[in-house]
């Protein structure tokens, strides 16, 4: 048991109690506009020039769309399965599926590709889904390894497939347009489940095919 984890909440002072409660409800719009605007006086820049009103609303609107995935449930966009296939018992892929997310250490752009397959195990998903299953995980703040592994774990969870594997190449805007400000460098991600981990020439298809992109 660390000092900090006594297990004891009486002890906590009475301000201490006020800030905890404040840190967890949910701020209104008014107050997210409000930031923005703190934000703006702070990099010093003034929010009442003409070029500037509005801005606090529009960077809230367009953070509501960003992360939008808080939002969503991805598992239940796989639940409409088809068995009807002719026993198709390859893998499905579906490439270059365009990437947005924002990374959760700058809030700013991570932008890429990426490419999912499965083995079905006589069930098959809409391909459409797939895409949805990796934008509603992306429109959140992420990183580029837990977004890979969540969409690869939520595939194989749902659709119970055979297997599968997931490429995502993105650009973090954190590492391109700040800090050491390296422009073409991208990050490869990859996870592989069931057959994809255990049969190498299957995986090996699977990058082959990525790699065409
Ligand atoms: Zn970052």
């Amino acid at each position: 048991m660390t000092p900090y984890d006594t297990g004891e909440t009486k002890d906590i002072p009475e301000d201490q109690t006020s800030s905890i409660s404040t840190a967890t409800r949910r701020p209104s719009r008014s107050e997210a506009e409000a930031a923005v605007e703190l934000l703006l006086r702070w990099i010093g820049d003034d929010p009442a020039r003409e070029g500037l009103v509005g801005t606090h609303e529009r960077v809230v609107r367009a953070w509501e769309e960003f992360c939008v995935g808080y939002n969503e449930d991805p598992a239940s966009m796989l639940q409409r399965t088809f068995e009807e296939v002719e026993g198709y018992d390859d893998m499905v892929m579906l490439r270059n599926i365009r990437m947005e997310s924002h990374c959760e250490h700058h809030l700013v752009p991570i932008l890429g590709s990426a490419h999912i397959a499965y083995m079905p195990d006589r069930r098959v998903v809409g391909i459409s889904k797939l895409a949805r299953v990796i934008d509603s995980f992306a429109r959140r703040l992420q990183t580029q390894e837990t977004l890979t592994a969540q969409v690869a774990e939520t595939i194989q969870s749902v659709l119970q497939p055979k297997g599968v594997a997931i490429l995502i190449d993105a650009q973090h805007q954190c590492m391109t347009t700040r800090g050491v400000r390296k422009p073409d460098v991208s990050m490869v991600t990859t996870r592989f489940t069931g057959v994809f981990q255990t049969d190498t020439n299957l995986q090996r298809r699977f990058l082959e095919q990525a790699r065409l992109g």
